[in-house]
C-alpha cells in the first residue's frame, strides 16, 4: 500500500492565511482497479484562485490544485508508467487516476521546455492571458493596453501578447525589482504602485489620450480609479481581483456607472475554464512565441512539498517573481 502526503485544511480560510490555516498529513492509497493509474506528483503550482476556491471549506478538506504528474503504476493501457500528465488532485504527493479529467503532456510539448511550464505559461495562466487579451479584450494593433499585476504570471504573459499583437503596453507593479524586469520584457512603460505619490496622475501622464484595454489582475481601489482612464469603447478584461481575496468587510467603491455608460465602455469578467475550446490554440500559439523567443517567462520554484503553504502565501504579499511553481 502506497502512503501519500496532501494538505488539509487546518483552520476555515478567513482573512490573510497564516501557518495555521494548513495541516499536512499522511494518506494509505488503496490498491489499484482495472482501468486506474497511480501517479506521483513532479511539480504542484499555487495560484491566487485557491483563495477562493477554498473560501467556506471546513477543516480537513484537501487544498484544491493542478500539478504535473509521473504515472509510476498502471492499470490503463492509455497510461503506461512513466507518462506525464496534468491532473488536479490538489495538494497531495500521490493520486489515483481512472482517467476522467486528465490530460496528457501534449506529444507536440517543446521537449527543450520544463515540463512545469505547463502550470504557467504553457497552461494555466498563459491561457488565461490568452483569452483575456483575444477573446475577452479583443486587442487591436495601436490600441493601448494597460496591464495591473505586470509582472505576474498572468500579467507578464498578457502584456508581452500584447507588445507581439502590436500595441502600445502600459504596466504596473509593486516593487522597482519587478519593474525592472517588465520593462526587460518589452513593456513601454511600467510604474510601482508602491512608491508613486500619485498613481492617478501617473496613470493620465502615460496616456493622456486614454485606455482600450486594461487587463485587470487585481480589483480593487487600484480598478475602479482604473475605469476613469477608459476611451470611448474602451474594454475592462477582469481577470483577477487578488487585492479582494483576503478581505473581509464589504468594500465601497465610488460609482463608476455614468463613466461606463457615456463612454460605451465594457467591463467583461472572465474564468478561463469557461473558455476550454480556446485552450489548445491559446497553447499552440504561446509554445511558438517562446520558441521564436518573443514570449519570455520566469518561474520562482519551490523546492519541497512541504513548502506549499509558504509559497502560496507569498503571492498575497507579492514576495513572488514569476509564475510559483513547487518541485518534488
Ligand atoms: P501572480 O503570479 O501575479 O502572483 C500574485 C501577485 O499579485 C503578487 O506577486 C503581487 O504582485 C500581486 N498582489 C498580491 N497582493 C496584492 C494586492 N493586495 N493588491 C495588488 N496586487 C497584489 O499571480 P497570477 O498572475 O497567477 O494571477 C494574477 C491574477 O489573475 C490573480 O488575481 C488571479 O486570481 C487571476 N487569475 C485569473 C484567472 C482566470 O481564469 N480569470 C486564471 C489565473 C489567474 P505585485 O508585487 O506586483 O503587487
Amino acid at each position: 500500500m502506497v502512503q501519500g502526503k496532501r494538505w488539509v485544511i487546518g483552520k476555515p480560510f478567513e482573512g490573510s492565511l497564516t501557518d495555521a490555516n494548513f495541516h499536512l498529513e499522511e494518506f494509505s492509497l488503496p490498491n489499484l482497479n482495472d482501468g486506474e493509474i497511480l501517479v506521483e506528483a513532479v511539480y504542484l503550482t499555487v495560484d491566487p484562485y485557491m483563495r477562493m476556491a477554498m473560501i467556506s471549506r471546513p477543516a480537513g478538506d484537501t487544498i484544491a490544485g493542478e500539478q504535473v504528474a509521473k504515472v509510476v503504476e498502471s492499470k490503463n493501457a492509455e497510461y503506461p508508467v512513466g507518462t506525464h500528465i496534468v491532473t488536479s488532485p490538489g495538494w497531495v504527493t500521490h493520486s489515483i487516476s481512472n482517467g476522467e479529467g486528465i490530460s496528457k503532456i501534449d506529444p507536440n510539448y517543446p521537449k527543450d521546455l520544463p515540463l512545469s511550464l505547463a502550470l504557467g505559461t504553457l497552461g494555466m495562466t498563459g491561457r488565461s492571458a490568452y483569452i483575456g487579451m483575444t477573446e475577452i479584450g479583443q486587442i487591436k494593433a495601436g490600441e493601448t493596453v494597460f496591464v495591473s499585476g505586470a509582472a505576474g504570471a498572468v500579467g507578464s504573459v498578457a502584456g508581452q501578447m500584447a507588445k507581439i499583437m502590436g500595441c502600445r503596453v502600459l504596466g504596473s507593479a509593486g516593487s522597482d525589482e519587478k519593474v525592472a524586469y517588465v520593462k526587460e520584457l518589452g513593456f513601454d512603460e511600467v510604474f510601482n504602485y508602491n512608491k508613486v505619490k500619485d498613481i492617478d496622475a501617473t496613470i493620465k501622464g502615460l496616456a493622456p489620450n486614454g485606455i482600450d484595454v486594461y487587463f485587470d489582475n487585481v480589483g480593487g481601489d487600484f480598478s475602479m480609479m482604473m475605469i476613469k482612464h477608459m476611451r470611448i469603447y474602451g474594454r475592462v478584461v477582469v481577470c483577477g481581483a487578488i487585492s479582494e481575496y483576503n478581505l473581509t468587510d464589504p468594500q465601497k467603491y465610488p460609482s463608476i456607472f455614468c463613466h461606463l455608460l457615456f463612454n460605451s465602455i465594457k467591463v467583461h469578467g472572465f474564468t478561463n475554464f469557461h473558455y476550454t475550446q480556446l485552450y489548445p490554440k491559446a497553447i499552440a500559439q504561446l509554445s511558438e512565441w517562446i520558441q521564436k523567443g518573443q514570449l519570455k517567462y520566469r518561474e520562482d520554484v519551490t523546492e519541497g512539498f512541504q513548502n506549499m503553504p509558504k509559497a502560496f502565501m507569498a503571492l498575497f504579499l507579492g514576495a513572488n517573481k514569476g509564475k510559483a511553481i513547487i518541485k518534488m
